[in-house]
């Protein structure tokens, strides 16, 4: 098939009582086109300024990326600062500075409106409607988005919601979109409002996904050094959505399996700050890992 990945390509500064990092490259596109990358070939679309660097584009394209919609424009990278307590669930926006996606409207490279899958990561939602517009007949449209665009532009949310198949979201984002704090109202409410499913991400305890005809549980890897959680959603969404691309099915078995890849690529994404540990990761791993999370709920 053929994944059409809108998104942040950015700068991050990230603070966790293990250690400070600052500026290295992350950003929603960044996360989940490197996970999808371990399934498929993704396609890319962001900006980024002229600060960001070339080797990181190099990687990308590496890994099999196509990078024709990633434009780089005169201007500073989107920079993001994030901080972390004991709990890896909590997490705090420090700042968020825009930069060249300040007026971004980009325009899809012919090669990519073609595309079957799309996924339109954590970014301005009224960015994600206008480059699903440009899409001529996708199979399956998921979305992702942040407390930061919740609070912001709630109306745009609920429009690009109706034209999604998927919305991804952690608990918290689904409480804020639906008023609601149990969590199974709250994905019923979302179902009446656009998506066929409901992926509800809930960081070191795994995710739970709802549809109008079933409800899967995924688990977390048990992992005893989370060094950054940051991109673990992302890398879920990646993960998840290049395993479909790849096995060229939305049938509910690969539905489930694609949650567990999706939790396998979270899984090494946080072992390493940014994106350090998918630049050393093998498949090899992926399908061991894969295996591991079998016998964990085998019984
Ligand atoms: P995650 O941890 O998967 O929820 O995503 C973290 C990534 O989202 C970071 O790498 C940030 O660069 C990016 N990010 C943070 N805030 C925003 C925002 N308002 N719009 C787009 N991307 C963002």
């Amino acid at each position: 098939m053929n994944l059409v990945i809108v998104g942040s390509v950015a700068f991050d500064t990230i603070q966790t009582p293990w250690g400070k990092r600052e500026r290295i490259v992350g950003g929603s596109g960044t996360y989940c086109s490197l996970a999808a990358s371990f399934f498929t070939r993704p396609k890319l679309v962001g900006v980024v300024g002229e600060d960001f660097p070339p080797a990181v584009i190099r990687l990308f394209k590496a890994r099999g990326i196509d990078t024709e919609g990633l434009e780089i424009r005169p201007g500073k990278t989107f920079h993001w600062e994030g901080r972390y307590g004991y709990d890896p669930n909590q997490r705090e926006t420090v700042r968020t500075d825009v930069n060249v996606y300040e007026g971004y409207r980009p325009e899809l490279p012919e090669s990519y409106r073609a595309a079957e899958i799309v996924f339109l990561a954590n970014i301005d939602p009224d960015l994600q409607e206008g480059i699903l517009a440009q899409v001529r007949r996708p199979k399956l449209v998921a979305m992702d988005t942040m407390n930061h665009w919740i609070r912001s532009k709630l109306k745009s949310i609920r429009r690009v919601l109706k034209k999604v198949d998927i919305l991804f979201a952690n608990d918290e984002e689904i409480r804020m979109l639906t008023d609601e704090t149990n969590l199974i109202r709250a994905g019923k409410k979302i179902l009446a409002s656009g998506p066929r499913l409901v992926v509800t991400k809930k960081g070191e305890h795994g995710a739970l996904l709802f549809s109008r005809r079933f409800v899967f549980g995924v688990l977390a890897n048990p992992c005893e050094d989370v060094v950054d959680p940051t991109g673990a959603g992302d890398s879920f969404a990646g993960g998840f959505l290049g395993y479909l691309d790849k096995k060229k099915s939305f049938s509910p078995l690969d539905i489930r399996r694609a949650a567990v890849y999706g939790s396998v690529l979270a899984s090494f994404a946080i072992e390493d700050f940014g994106i350090g540990r998918f630049k050393k990761l093998r498949p090899r791993e992926i399908e061991a890992r894969f295996r591991r999370f079998r016998r964990l709920v085998s019984f």
